[in-house]
């Protein structure tokens, strides 16, 4: 398996991405709360605005909370299922 570093390598891949905001405070004017947004980022959107090249270690520190602001983002990395090499090959009988 080759390794993933760039944006290019995740989607190619077929990873998924998701972003927590870590520590943001939404101002409700009256009030602030905790900024708890936690939602997937498509990969191929931010291949058109940071480029396939762009390296996932650089991506965290580019990127900017939508809610309150903040960017101390955390990104969370899912790498798909197993490659179908390492399943069990079950023959379907009968469709
Ligand atoms: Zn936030």
């Amino acid at each position: 398996m080759t390794a993933v570093e760039t944006i290019g390598d995740a989607l190619s891949a077929g990873w998924r991405v998701r972003a927590r905001c870590v520590g943001g405070l939404v101002d409700y004017k009256t009030s602030t709360r905790k900024c708890d947004i936690f939602e997937e980022l498509s990969l191929r959107d931010l291949a058109w605005t940071r480029g396939l090249s762009c390296s996932l270690s650089n991506l965290e520190s580019r990127l900017k909370c939508p809610r309150c602001g903040n960017r101390r983002i955390s990104l969370v990395f899912e790498p798909p299922a197993p490659p179908q090499a390492n399943a069990v090959r079950t023959p379907v009988f009968g469709r």
